[in-house]
């Protein structure tokens, strides 16, 4: 089997540390394992999106010396995966779904949603989304349509699921399809497809052996193994990597100083040396060496050997290591 891996940001304006990471660990591993790596730019969140940003991850992937082996051609390069250029492979799937009775239309408003949602907290219960609109009838939906509502796509979550997988980094994880908040949503009302429908076509499509990511994604990959098997794709093998906090052990933010990879490079950072320091974060090589080039760390990286406690940004040991290069 080769592996196969992706990155895959958003494009939000900056590259903090987190998804840096994230990005080295990726290349390490198919590196390491004479697989390909595979750059996608999630930008179906089209308000938010732009060209700009784009270019941010670039130069932040270029800096760090991190190169991706596949692609779209672009003038002889390889171009990115962009999801907003896929739309049509993804409304494949949704009729597939639709055929398959697997999804519905739900024409809730947001007020209706936050109604439900009080009623819930009221009786102590955890928000759920009830079903409301699994079984409308065509005239009911006709009703709602002229009313000027635009349906979501809700996804038929089963009843009573256990969905367990073995995480290479966390272990084994178990959780209950009752836990997920009710049938979720696959399409916006603006015909948008949502994250976690799209991560699932791509990454089957896309022959991800690995999806190696923060460990905020944990929450949803229940639901996207749901999508993979609703779709008779094989599931991938799932790595999700440590929180890192800040050096007082809160979630690493602004308030930490510098968390972007421009922030560090306009600084003067070496580029080696950044990398090498992000390597660290969570992971270490068995034989203790911290001093190491790019090829040093292909050569030990082993995603077993990443830690599943949170990794602690700590700028000193950065310091260090930009004063040994
Ligand atoms: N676009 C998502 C993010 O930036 C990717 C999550 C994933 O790797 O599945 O968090």
């Amino acid at each position: 089997m080769t592996v196969r891996v992706r990155f895959a940001p958003s494009p939000t304006g900056f590259m903090h540390v987190g998804n840096a990471r994230t990005a080295l660990f990726n290349y390490l591993f198919a590196r390491h394992n004479k697989g390909k790596l595979i750059l996608r730019i999630e930008d179906t969140d089209i308000e938010r999106h732009s060209e700009e940003a784009v270019n941010v991850i670039y130069e932040a992937l270029k800096w760090m010396g991190i190169e991706w082996d596949e692609g779209p051609d672009v003038g002889g390069n390889y171009g990115p995966y962009r999801q907003s250029q896929r739309l049509d492979i993804y409304r494949q799937y949704i009729n597939k779904l639709k055929e398959k009775g697997l999804v519905y239309e739900c024409f809730c408003t947001q007020e209706e949603l936050e109604a439900m949602r009080q009623e819930q907290l009221k009786k102590g219960e955890p928000p759920r989304y009830t079903g409301k609109c699994r079984n409308l009838i065509e005239e009911q939906k006709k009703k709602f349509l002229e009313e000027g509502r635009k349906p979501v796509l809700r996804f038929k979550v089963p009843e009573d699921r256990t969905i367990v997988f073995n995480d290479l980094i966390k272990g084994r994880i178990s959780i209950n399809s009752k836990q997920l908040g009710g049938d979720f949503v696959i399409v916006r009302s603006n015909g948008m497809p949502v994250y976690n429908f799209v991560v699932v076509i791509d990454d089957a499509l896309m022959k991800i052996t690995h999806v190696i990511r923060g460990e905020d994604h944990i929450s949803n990959t229940p639901k996207q193994i749901l999508l993979y098997e609703a779709l008779g794709f094989k599931t991938p093998e799932f790595a999700h990597l440590p929180m890192i906090l800040g050096k007082d052990r809160s979630k690493l933010s602004k308030r930490h100083g510098s968390t972007s990879v421009k922030e560090f490079k306009e600084k003067g950072y070496l580029s080696e040396a950044f990398t090498n320091f992000l390597a660290l974060l969570g992971w270490y090589p068995k034989d203790g060496k911290e001093i190491l080039s790019m090829e040093e760390l292909i050569e030990r990286f082993d995603i077993k050997d990443v830690n599943s406690a949170p990794a602690v940004f700590d700028t000193t040991k950065l310091n260090w290591m930009n004063q040994v290069y």
